[in-house]
């Protein structure tokens, strides 16, 4: 264990992860930070790269399952300062917003352009990072700039041109603190919200506790076909389940830990690559 300095020591959180994981699975941390403004998490990103522990942002924890982190400092982004401003085409957004706040405060202007990322439980960093969308969108094609303290706790600006975004990935180092995002007038807004969330709805298992898509599709099918199609939809393993709804979706039934959440990502790609010499990659983040 690295011991911590005492002025972080204040900023550390000591409730188990499981009470701000998406999926209800994990411990109390070694390295759980909360800071309170980009000083505090700047101290924290610097200590921690002094020490070699690996920096993990983290927002809405809606695509992470968390082990022990022994090597990692884990920094939440919950007691950041929010910001949140509308221009005539565009909105400036603080990172730690959640999407769905945003996407109804634009609505609430006639501001449109959000809407595809309606009902998905993140906040704004933790989307641009997984480059998370929906319907063949994703939040790339509407981002302008952001603004991230890199890991020498610089904080940087970018613009878009210069980041390069891939599927469900966003490949930039450090803790994004805000970003501008391109919206357009309309007054239809509600009406498109609305539309996401039913099909959601329909199509996914939101009242259980889980991370949303375990796995990313192979570019020839979808993860989830291929893993119904192996057999596998409904499958238990002790407390963890292929959803019965949508087979990507891997849920925690009650008490499950990382290790019953892990053993069944191993039997889902086992089952996968046996039947259709597929290696189903993760689009989860896990955390050892
Ligand atoms: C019910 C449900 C539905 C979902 N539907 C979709 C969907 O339709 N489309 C989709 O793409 N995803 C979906 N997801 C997955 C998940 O919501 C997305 O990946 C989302 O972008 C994660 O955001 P988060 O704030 O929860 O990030 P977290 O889970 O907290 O973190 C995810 C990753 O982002 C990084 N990160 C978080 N915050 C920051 C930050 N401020 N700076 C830098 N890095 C950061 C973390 O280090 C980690 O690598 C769904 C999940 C659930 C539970």
């Amino acid at each position: 264990m690295i011991a911590i300095p005492v002025e972080l020591k204040k900023l550390k959180v000591e409730d188990e992860f499981s009470k701000f994981s998406h999926i209800r699975i994990g411990s109390t941390l070694p390295y759980f930070f909360a800071p309170q403004n980009y000083n505090q998490l700047r101290n924290i990103i610097l200590w921690a790269t002094k020490n070699n522990l690996e920096v993990l942002p983290i927002g809405g924890c809606s695509n992470i399952l968390m082990g022990k982190a022994h090597n990692t400092a884990v920094i939440s982004d919950q007691n950041l300062p929010r910001k949140l401003e509308f221009r005539t085409d565009s909105a400036i957004c603080s990172g730690n917003l959640n999407i769905n706040y945003i996407l109804m405060q634009a609505a609430k202007q006639n501001l449109s352009g959000l809407e595809f990322l309606a009902g998905i439980p993140a906040n704004l960093g933790g989307v641009i990072k997984m480059n998370a969308g929906a319907d063949n969108q994703n939040i790339s094609n509407i981002l302008q700039k952001i603004t991230v303290m890199n890991l020498a706790g610089k904080i940087v600006e970018y613009d878009v041109s210069e980041l390069e975004f891939d599927y469900r990935n966003c490949k930039i180092e450090g803790f994004i603190l805000a970003a501008s995002l391109k919206l357009s007038a309309h007054t239809d807004s509600y009406k498109k919200i609305k539309k996401y969330l039913q099909k959601r709805k329909a199509s996914q298992p939101l009242k259980s506790n889980n991370l949303g898509c375990f796995f990313k599709n192979p570019t020839f099918a979808s993860a989830g076909q291929l893993i119904d199609k192996a057999g596998l939809k409904g499958f238990s393993y002790k407390n963890m389940q292929v959803s019965k709804l949508h087979a990507n979706f891997l849920i925690n039934n009650g008490s499950a830990n990382f290790q019953q959440a892990t053993q069944l990502i191993k039997i889902v790609k086992q089952k996968v690559k046996e039947k259709f010499s597929v290696n189903l990659e993760l689009e989860v983040k896990v955390i050892e």
